[in-house]
């Protein structure tokens, strides 16, 4: 399935990859479009290189093949392979079939495998400010985040983070905005939030703690029977379309919106720099546009399937499809910017957190009168039948 899914993404990409564009923000990677920077008489003259082959191993922080989360790094597997002509193999495992989840960061530093792919907010128990570079509570969108990273410096910070760990990260699929999660009792006021046992992962997490909550710290897969057998009281994990996959409606009955504290979490992938050193220039630039592509894939795979899932998950599974009351979402905008403050623990996590903030008044500034100002008109002007109405 994965294969003839990502045969057929492959050749969409190569009518829409325009080799301006493509060289344009290749430059801004320090790469060039290896082969095809040179006129064809000049390239003729030089020796054909040696075709090097490399095989890689892959450590994700997902169950295999999970929808989106787990896909995403196998199209990038597929698509490396098919741009190199099979000279880049990636072979991807899952959450625990060589490493668990939350040792892909080491396993990658440490070179026992060549990437990852994962989130960077599951490392903040050893770089608080890692989180950043996931998702910030009350922070930027997939798009806007997208935007930080790729044309407003945030990249290059999270490379200069990185590379005392010897790894090279990169932006690797985004879930859009989650939901706030799962609980079995209606949460009517902050009080509701006490005492609640909540796997949150991320700067979310640290903010449910500052209401009285206690928030865990969980891979994906051990959330379903954590919720089953109690051993925690609710839990957030994406949305509609993988949280149905997870069966999550099976343990909780309350699903809630929005997801105030991831509203757009990016995935990274993550590469050991020697491996990375190691790959002849196109390769490399391979590599990089392909994780770039999937990063968009992913979003938009996202965006395409959560109503469905949602619509079946209240229709099918009759889950009471609930709004967080605006003082709940008062109170946690409150406890945020001070959780985000904490992540500033030396100089570099300073000038991360400047740049996001930054960033963000701007782009919000911008974004009140574009994004917001129209889907606030087409909310207002336009039919709005969907599923959230009619179940909210
Ligand atoms: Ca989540």
């Amino acid at each position: 399935m994965t294969r003839s899914g990502g045969e057929a993404w492959v050749g969409g990409l190569e009518t829409m990859v325009h080799r301006k564009w493509a060289t344009a923000w290749l430059a801004a990677f320090g790469l060039a479009l290896a082969g095809c920077s040179q006129p064809a008489d000049e390239s003729a003259e030089e020796a054909t290189p040696p075709a090097q082959t490399f095989e890689w191993t892959l450590v994700t922080t997902w169950p295999k093949n999970l929808p989106a989360l787990g896909t995403a790094p196998e199209k990038l597997a597929v698509l490396v392979r098919e741009m190199s002509a099979g000279r880049l193999s990636i072979k991807v495992y899952g959450d625990g079939e060589l490493v668990p989840a939350f040792g892909v960061f080491d396993a990658v530093s440490a070179g026992n495998a060549e990437m990852g792919h994962g989130a960077a907010y599951y490392w903040r128990g050893k770089l608080p400010v890692a989180a950043l570079f996931t998702t910030v509570p009350f922070g930027m969108t997939a798009q806007e985040m997208n935007a930080w990273l790729h044309y407003g410096g945030g990249l290059e910070l999270w490379q200069e983070l990185y590379a005392p760990f010897n790894l090279v990260p990169m932006a690797a699929g985004n879930s859009g905005v989650q939901m706030a999660g799962w609980f079995n009792h209606e949460i009517n006021d902050v009080t509701d939030m006490q005492g609640l046992k909540m796997r949150m992962p991320g700067l979310g997490g640290a903010v449910i703690d500052g209401l009285g909550a206690a928030a865990v710290t969980m891979p994906g897969s051990e959330i379903f029977t954590s919720l089953q057998t109690g051993v925690i009281d609710a839990t957030e994990w994406v949305g509609p379309y993988n949280d149905l996959a997870f069966g999550l409606h099976e343990a909780g009955t309350y699903y809630y919106y929005p997801g105030w504290h991831e509203p757009g979490a990016m995935l990274e992938a993550i590469v050991n720099k020697e491996a990375y050193d190691s790959l002849p220039p196109d390769l490399r630039a391979i590599l990089v546009t392909a994780t770039r592509a999937v990063n968009q894939d992913t979003l938009d795979e996202f965006t395409a399937r959560n109503n469905a899932a949602l619509t079946t998950l209240v229709r099918e599974h009759n889950v009471q499809l609930r709004r967080l009351p605006d003082d709940v979402l008062a109170r946690l905008r409150e406890g945020s910017e001070a959780v985000l403050e904490g992540v500033a623990t030396d100089e570099i996590s300073r000038r991360i957190l400047d740049s996001y903030r930054t960033f963000h008044d701007e782009v919000q500034s911008y974004h009140a009168i574009s994004e917001q100002a129209y889907i606030n008109a087409r909310t207002a002007t336009g039919p709005n039948a969907g599923t959230t109405d009619e179940a909210g």
